[in-house]
Order: C-alpha cells, then sequence, then structure tokens
C-alpha cells in the first residue's frame, strides 16, 4: 500500500510581522491535491509610504490558482483587519463565506453601504456551530474581544487539530457577553491539539487585562461628575462599549446621541442583533442641538484623528450639528494606532482650544485592549496544551516575544512562520516545506494594484519632487521649429540665483539639442531621451533633485 503523504499545512498569505489584513489558509491532502481552507479576509490601513491609497489586502493569486480546491472561507470576527478585504477580493474566489449573525450583517451593511459591493455567497452559522467543509471539520469557540461574536476555531483535519485563536482576550465580566470558553479549549487540550495559531499583539505586555466591566464602571463616574455636555469617542465597531456609554448615560439621566456614519451603521446592526436590548433608541445629531448641556453623551467616530470623521470636523468647528465649549467634555475611549499620535494630537489641540476638557486612557481607564496579555497566554498555552505553536497577528517584536514565551511554557516545536511560506504541521518534524507567492494589493481609487507596481513608488517620487513637461517641434532635418514649450508641477518658479526654472529647462533642452549629432537628432526617440536627461540633470544643479520629466518631440 502506498504511504498516506497527506499533509496538514498552515499557510499565512497575510498577517505575520504586521497587526492587519489577516489571511490564513489551511491545506489538508498530498502535496499534488491540497483541499484548501480559508480563515479571515483582512484589509490593512495604508500609511505614508503608499500615498493616495485607501486599503491595502494581500495578494490572493496562489489560492485564486486554487480556488477550485479551496472549500470556503471562515471569518473569525467583524473587525477590518479579519474581514475589510471580502468585499474587494471575494470576486477572485467566489467561495462560500462562513460568518455568525452580526457578523454577516455587518457585512451585508457595508456592503450595501457600496454601491460597487459584490453579491458574496454568504452563510451564516450559530455561535458554537461545528460543520465540514471537505476534509475539514471546523468548530466555533467562543472568545471575548472587542467587538461582538469573537471566535477561535478547530479545525480537525485527519492529520490532527489546529486551534486558531483569532483575536481574543480574557475578559470574565465582559459588557456583552459570551466570555472565553475555557472548558471548551481545555476539552480540546485533552482531545489533542496538535497546533495552537495564536494573537501576539498583546505578547510584549505581563499581566491580564482589565475588564471592559471596569471601563464601564469608570466610565460612568466620570459621566456622574461632568456638568457639561460628555462626547465620548471609540471605534465604531465596539459594541459593548457603545452599550458601556449609553449605560453610564441612562445612569445619569442624559440621552445618547450618534454622530458618525460608521457608528450609525453599527449601532443599526448591534440593535438587529439584540445586542443593544434595554437601552433606549439613541437620537440623531440634529437633537443634540437642543438638548440642555447636562442631559446629552455624544458618541462619535474619529478616535484616530480621520479627517474626515465627526471628532475632526467638531475639533475644527465644521460640525454641522455639534459643536463644543468650555466646560464640556471629551473622553477617548480608545487607543491611539501607532503612526497616528500626530492626528489625534491635532484634534486634541483644537478640542483644548474650544475650551474642551480632554480624558484619555493615559490619565483614566477609559480604555482596554481586546487581545490576551502574557497573563492570558500562558492560560491559553495550558488549556489547550498545542505540540506546535505558531504565533501570529503581530509585528516582529510581538512575534518573538510570543514564541519565548511558548517555548518557556514548554511547547515541543515554536513555529517562527513569515507570509507565504507553507509549513507542514508534522509532530516532531515541523518545516517549511513550499513557498506560495504574497504581495500587498492597494486599492487606488476604485482600481485594485499590485504595491510592487510602479505607480505607488512613481506617486511617491512625484509628491518629492514634482513633475516636467517639455513639447518640442522638430523638422525632418531635425531641425529645431519653436522654442521648447516646458510644463512643470511641483518645482520651484525661481532659482537661487534668480534665473527662471521655465528658462532653465528651455536653455538644458535647446543646449542639448545642438550638441546631437544630426543623424540622432532625426531620431525623435533619441532626442526624447537626450532632452530628458539633459533636463533632470539641469534641473539638478539648480535646485538639488531631480523630478520626474516627460519629452514630447513632434516631427512636423
Ligand atoms: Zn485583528
Ligand atoms: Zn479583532
Amino acid at each position: 500500500m502506498a504511504r498516506d503523504t497527506s499533509d496538514l499545512v498552515f499557510c499565512a498569505l497575510g498577517g505575520i510581522g504586521e497587526i492587519g489584513m489577516n489571511m490564513a489558509l489551511y491545506g489538508y491532502g498530498p502535496a499534488n491535491k491540497r483541499q484548501w481552507l480559508m480563515v479571515d479576509c483582512g484589509v490593512s490601513f495604508a500609511d505614508d509610504n503608499l500615498p493616495g491609497v485607501d486599503l491595502v489586502m494581500p495578494d490572493t493569486r496562489f489560492i485564486e490558482a486554487q480556488r477550485k480546491n479551496l472549500t470556503g472561507i471562515v471569518i473569525t470576527h467583524a473587525h477590518e483587519d479579519h474581514f475589510g478585504a471580502l468585499i474587494h477580493l471575494w470576486p477572485k474566489l467566489q467561495v462560500p463565506v462562513y460568518a455568525t449573525k452580526f457578523t454577516a450583517a455587518l457585512l451585508e451593511a457595508k456592503r450595501l453601504h457600496d454601491p460597487d459591493a459584490p453579491k458574496i455567497d454568504l452563510r451564516i452559522i450559530p455561535s458554537q456551530a461545528r460543520f465540514t467543509l471537505g476534509q475539514f471539520d471546523i468548530e466555533l469557540i467562543n472568545v471575548a474581544h472587542s467587538i461582538p461574536e469573537s471566535n477561535a476555531l478547530a479545525i480537525r483535519t485527519p492529520a490532527g487539530m489546529v486551534v486558531h485563536t483569532g483575536d481574543w482576550k480574557i475578559d470574565e465580566t465582559p459588557v456583552i457577553p459570551p466570555t472565553t470558553d475555557a472548558a471548551r479549549l481545555k476539552a480540546l487540550g485533552d482531545e489533542g491539539v496538535l497546533a495552537l495559531v495564536c494573537d501576539s499583539t498583546n505578547a510584549i505586555r505581563d499581566g491580564r487585562s482589565p475588564s471592559e466591566r471596569d471601563v464601564a464602571k469608570n466610565l460612568a463616574e466620570i459621566i456622574g461628575a461632568r456638568k457639561g455636555r460628555v462626547a465620548v469617542t471609540t471605534f465604531a465597531s465596539n459594541v459593548g462599549r457603545i452599550r458601556s456609554i449609553a449605560e453610564a448615560a441612562m445612569a445619569n439621566d442624559r440621552s445618547v446621541v450618534i454622530v458618525g456614519r460608521a457608528m450609525e451603521r453599527v449601532c443599526q446592526v448591534a440593535r438587529e442583533c439584540g445586542l443593544l436590548d434595554g437601552i433606549p433608541d439613541f437620537l440623531s445629531p440634529e437633537s443634540y442641538g437642543f438638548l440642555p448641556r447636562e442631559k446629552v453623551v455624544a458618541v462619535l467616530t474619529g478616535s484616530q484623528g480621520e479627517p474626515r470623521a465627526a471628532l475632526a470636523r467638531i475639533a475644527r468647528g465644521e460640525h454641522p450639528e455639534v459643536t463644543l465649549a468650555k466646560g464640556d467634555t471629551v473622553i477617548f475611549s480608545s487607543r491611539t494606532i501607532p503612526g497616528n499620535e500626530k492626528a489625534v494630537g491635532n484634534i486634541i489641540n483644537g478640542l483644548v482650544r474650544q475650551g474642551a476638557e480632554i480624558v484619555t486612557d493615559r490619565n483614566q481607564l477609559v480604555h482596554v485592549s481586546g487581545h490576551p496579555r502574557r497573563g492570558e497566554l500562558t492560560d491559553m498555552y495550558h488549556w489547550t496544551r498545542p505540540k506546535i505553536a505558531i504565533p501570529v497577528h503581530g509585528e516582529a517584536w510581538h512575534l518573538a516575544e510570543h514564541a519565548e514565551l511558548a517555548r518557556s511554557l514548554g511547547v515541543p516545536e515554536v513555529v517562527a512562520a513569515g507570509d507565504g511560506q507553507i509549513i507542514a504541521l508534522r509532530e516532531g518534524d515541523t518545516k517549511v516545506v513550499d513557498e506560495a507567492p504574497t504581495g500587498r494589493i492597494c486599492l487606488d481609487g476604485d482600481v485594485l494594484i499590485n504595491a510592487s507596481e510602479e505607480t505607488i513608488p512613481q506617486r511617491r517620487r512625484l509628491s518629492w519632487s514634482g513633475a516636467v513637461s517639455v513639447a518640442l517641434a522638430l523638422s525632418e532635418k531635425g531641425e529645431i521649429v519653436n522654442e521648447p514649450d516646458v510644463k512643470f508641477s511641483g518645482l520651484p518658479v525661481r532659482v537661487g540665483d534668480g534665473r527662471l526654472m521655465d528658462d532653465v529647462i528651455a536653455d538644458a533642452a535647446l543646449l542639448v539639442i545642438d550638441s546631437l549629432p544630426k543623424p540622432k537628432r532625426r531620431d525623435p526617440d533619441a532626442v526624447e531621451l537626450a532632452v530628458e536627461r539633459a533636463v533632470r540633470s539641469a534641473v539638478n544643479a539648480v535646485w538639488g533633485k531631480k523630478p520626474v520629466c516627460h519629452v514630447i518631440v513632434l516631427v512636423v
């Protein structure tokens, strides 16, 4: 009988080495005939390195080529870094997507908001569901996190079981249940866990996260002590936090006004799913101005300094309905994501100038993370007792600290995986067996482009040193018919010695054409190339930067 060469393999197309664009693949079967399962399909937000780009997502060409063997996509929870790419990438994959009710409802709400969004084959599964996709037997396990209905997955195959934690923390007293299902995770440990693929976000932090309930208590105290208006900004998806704010408002006889479209959308979905039962209806921004100052709590989008969100517009005094004044309070019930500090700082300064008092998580417990610190990670390892640990969902530092912790807890094999590595999970012999192509796809306007294409580097160069266009008319003999026509963007008009940049460019063009031998002058391509080089170098000589240069030669 032939030896069964079926392996269980793990391959991340995104989400290792960064916090964002999570996309994991599990494969089972012989190397040439694997079945695949995708877990999560997330985005990252672009930074200054990708000018003009909003969203970044994993390059899926590896799994697109294997689409026939892709059994489905399971979404662990409705954070953008786990499901935000579905609308953009699903048309390339076109396999069923499995999600629980709240996640599915948020996806549907997002889809309706976007006229170009595809109709996704979405299958709603109950919490704690157990179902099979091809050779994969999948079980959802409740975990606490900063959004409702977060799930860890137990993925069973004939080659063993993987526990894929998704994003999680331990919270014995969450505002919206359930808690992390320790009993189930222990039972999986008893059954035998081959590999644990686990959240590393807070692996550099000792101890345990405080509970959402502690934040709720503090918010109620702070709001209770204020006389003026209170505005609270938080992540729109944190329904538990919104519920805490609403409960605090209720206890202090204040009405809740929701400001910002993303927040309105999540609140509507949360109500439909029963997550805001017992909370009075929220008011729309139009009511804000009519409420007595001591009777209102505004819940706002824009905690990360997003310039078009409600909070930024209020800070600039540009919001049509919501204003703040001396005696009012703004609570940042959020953490500033690294990279957003400056934008958030600008907003705080604007609010302080308007007289508002600011409360942040620097001086009060008004926010907790939804990710496990080292104490919680330790519990997860004790519960599941995996043979193999694969830290994911973290930057290099988080992953390294997580790996070190797993080793110190006695996990026999700890794998420092990278995006694209196809890792065979074999007890005692776990190794990289192949490599999948990976990369980053950018949503640039309405078009998906590959980050490695020339477009983005070109745009970076344009933002640094501008662009010059030179149009020339030559006769068939190669004689200049007209003065060169010069246009430029983003260059200084005059250079240090007082000359006009226009003249510097035109002179350089004329001089180089003069110097070309006759036969070359009759070749428009050769002239274009020579003029481009000469202009770039002449501009560099007077300015110290080389612009992008376009030369068009017309033969008349
Ligand atoms: Zn995440
Ligand atoms: Zn999350």
